[in-house]
């Protein structure tokens, strides 16, 4: 079954958001949606269960990360991604572009595809476009993304070209490749911080027809305003009924100003890596638990959320945990901001259909603790293997 996507909702006083659903062999996704990062198949510390109970309708993994351990093939042998996992759910993979186009000294990029080495033994592999839509369609996925190079920033113009049309030639490849005998494949437009790079890109790739278009290239250590104008460029330039994603974004702060923009899809390692940081995502800001003011907080982390560690566990219990570095601290931490960014998407889509949405973002810029732009970055700009970068 192909995808399909609907626009069910453009509200009033809402820009450019829209409220809509994406319909996928293994289920619909009600967007604007928050996609949770399962790298290798599942979010770090919680189980495919939970979440599901969190909330999430759609998991994002990585075909690098799968490719290298444990295998297509092996995947394939066990049934597919999904019975592999056991997230029943729809199932977005990136390319890993990303990752392997920041193994500085370990790739070498050709027209025909990027050659490197894997971090894991050193083993010799190559991923071209069309050999990257057959892992995928090997392994079932619900969205499959293109093969991309992900540009550095900053970066000279001149080399931003070069990778660009390089981006774009590999779409089309990867366009042709596609059979479409299930779920559907992304786009995703480059052309880092230049708007007639972005622009074409939007326009080129509208023209080769994919299910959806991303747009990459962001997250990648560039300031906050560069990151709103390529989405402002850039949203607007893609085709109005299929849905639009934007890769390893972000903050809150971000997602709204997306939104506005119309885009639908996101995803972020930031709730669950934050977590596991002990920076808590709450509705009136900020809350870094190891801090001594929770000591002897009795409130749970945020009093308006549902999940099942705000109703047991105090502020004080978390400290606690999270200074003795036990692994449970990291599971009710991420149980926690999981839940609040899905419960953020649901308050979004609902502001939309009630053209309630300016209101959100006001009180978001009015939240009492620190807001989470404050946060000094935790996305380091280039790859670490063990620290799990963009997913
Ligand atoms: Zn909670």
């Amino acid at each position: 079954m192909p995808l399909s996507f609907q626009i069910l909702a453009t509200g009033a006083n809402t820009g450019r958001a829209r409220r809509g659903r994406l319909t996928t062999p293994h289920g619909a996704v009600e967007t604007p949606a928050f996609m949770p990062v399962g790298t290798l198949g599942a979010v770090k510390g919680i189980t495919p269960q939970e979440l599901a109970a969190a909330g999430a309708s759609v998991m994002l993994s990585n075909l690098y990360h799968l490719a290298l351990r444990p295998g297509v093939d092996a995947i394939e042998r066990l049934g597919g991604i999904h019975a592999f996992t056991g997230w029943r759910g729809p199932i977005l993979t990136d390319s890993g572009g990303f990752q392997v186009f920041s193994l500085e000294g370990l790739r070498k990029v050709d027209d025909g595809g990027v050659s490197f080495r894997s971090h894991l033994d050193g083993s010799p592999l190559r991923f071209t476009p069309e050999g990257v839509v057959n892992l995928k369609e090997r392994m079932g996925v619900d969205v499959a993304m293109v093969l991309d190079e992900c540009p550095p920033w900053p970066i000279e113009r001149s080399a931003a070209e070069a990778s660009w049309r390089r981006t774009l030639a590999w779409a089309q490849s990867s366009r042709e490749a596609w059979r479409g005998n299930g779920g559907g494949l992304f786009g995703i437009v480059q052309g880092s911080v230049f708007p007639d790079l972005r622009q074409r890109a939007a326009e080129e790739l509208s023209q080769m027809d994919f299910d959806g278009y991303a747009i990459g290239g962001v997250s990648v250590g560039e300031p906050g305003h560069d990151r709103r104008a390529v989405v402002e460029w850039t949203a607007p330039a893609l085709p109005e009924g299929k849905p639009r994603y934007l890769m390893g974004v972000g903050y809150p702060e971000d997602i709204l100003h997306a939104v506005s923009q119309g885009v639908d899809l996101f995803d972020c390692v930031l709730p669950a890596r934050n977590a596991r940081h002990g920076v808590l995502f709450t509705r009136g800001g900020v809350l870094r638990i190891k801090n001594a003011r929770f000591k002897e907080d009795p409130r749970p982390i945020d009093p308006e959320c549902g999940c099942p560690a705000c109703a047991r566990t105090s502020r004080a219990f978390l400290h606690h945990l999270t200074r003795a570095g036990e692994l449970t601290a990291a599971v009710l931490a991420t149980l926690h901001n999981l839940r609040f960014y899905l419960d953020f998407m649901g308050e979004i889509r609902q502001a939309i259909e009630l053209g309630t949405f300016e209101d959100l973002a006001a009180r978001l810029a009015s939240s009492s603790e620190e807001p989470a732009s404050g946060l000094e970055p935790l996305a380091p700009v280039t790859f670490d293997p063990n620290e799990q970068v963009r997913s």
